[in-house]
């Protein structure tokens, strides 16, 4: 290998000493989309230091206690001598350009806590980008000594499984509801979430403690349908992000699901996680090759209008699609 260019020395040297200020412009530099950036972040990459932290995604729709219980689950184990960093998946910031996961300002204490990295979600264009991103700025902060990787996502789209892939255990957050608790619970959810806690069971509060607790034994007998013998059983669990009672027994579910996969499993999953991210950013690729072709828009509008109008079939339009993206790729 050929000795590294000076910017990319300087991030290495900067990140294996922990320095902050290195790792914010090394996950930068992985954000970038533009082809000298990719082609620094690469090189980077290959020679970062591998290590790996524990990788925990934390997703639950918007409201649910996110960022408070991330705070108090960071604060726990920055308290026990961990490192932790804070990531974030947010497809709405792909749309909107603003990000509010991750956000330091809804964590205020662990924003300022010395042993605790917080990266709100990139808005590098498409999910895929964003995934790319965040699978990078992960690795960088393993390279940098943080041992927990927290995950934030919002169930929205796509970007749950997304963040189930890169990550080693997936903890869905819920509130108890009255009548139907999978009502509001998107389908799928049950299949990748490994623990699930019904937050905000304030212990204050005698009767949303309650509401909690026959929430959680609903769930809990639904996974039960949903998950077939011989496979882990993720633990229904109840919990305040608030007042912070119950999120050492969340943890604790996280130790166990690690405990349950073991080194050998925990390495297999990895493995295929590696492989099955491979090919989807290269799907993502793909899709953005074809969106910037000169041949593919020469003739997009048009054939377009023409399947619009019915004039077109499905089939046909797509093979014209394709032949004009063979005959002129993008550069
Ligand atoms: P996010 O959108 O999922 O990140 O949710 P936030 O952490 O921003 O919380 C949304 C609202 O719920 C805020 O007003 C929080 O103060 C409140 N909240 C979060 N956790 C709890 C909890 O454990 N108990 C109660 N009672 N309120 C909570």
């Amino acid at each position: 290998m050929s000795d590294p260019s000076s910017l990319v020395a300087d991030l290495l040297a900067g990140v294996a000493e922990g320095r902050r200020a290195a790792i914010a412009r090394a996950i930068t530099l992985v954000e970038s989309t533009t082809p000298k950036h990719r082609a620094q972040a690469r090189e980077l990459l290959t020679r970062l230091p591998h290590k790996e932290a524990t990788r925990v995604g934390i997703s639950g729709v918007p409201g649910v206690g996110k960022s408070t219980f991330i705070e108090s689950l960071g604060t726990r184990l920055t308290e026990h001598g961990h490192r932790v960093g804070v990531l974030a998946v947010d497809p709405s910031s792909v749309r909107t350009g603003g990000s509010v996961l991750g956000d330091k300002t809804r964590m205020q204490r662990l924003s300022v806590d010395p042993h605790a990295f917080i990266r709100p979600s990139p808005s590098a264009g498409t999910l895929g980008g964003v995934a790319r991103a965040t699978v990078q700025a992960m690795a960088i902060l393993e390279a940098a000594g943080y041992d927990v990787i927290l995950v934030e996502t919002v169930g929205v789209g796509q970007s749950e499984v997304t963040v189930a892939g890169m990550v080693d255990t997936f903890l869905f957050l819920t509130i108890a509801r009255t009548g139907d608790q999978l009502q509001g619970i998107k389908k799928g959810i049950l299949e990748i979430a490994d623990v699930i806690a019904v937050n905000k069971a304030d212990p204050d509060d005698p009767s949303r403690q309650q509401e909690a607790r026959a929430a959680a034994r609903e769930l809990a007998g639904a996974l039960r349908l949903v998950r077939g013998k011989g496979e882990w059983a993720p633990a229904v669990v109840t919990a305040s992000g608030l007042t912070g009672d119950g999120v050492d027994g969340v943890w604790e579910q996280v130790g166990k699901h690690r405990d349950y996969l073991g080194p050998a499993g925990l390495r297999d999953k990895r493995a295929q996680q590696q492989l099955d991210f491979t090919w989807a950013l290269v799907r993502d690729e793909l899709d953005q090759r074809l969106r910037h072709s000169p041949g593919v828009r020469a003739v997009r509008e048009d054939i377009s209008a023409r399947v619009l109008r019915g004039e077109l079939p499905a089939t046909v339009a797509a093979d014209q699609l394709l032949t004009a993206y063979d005959a002129d790729p993008p550069a």
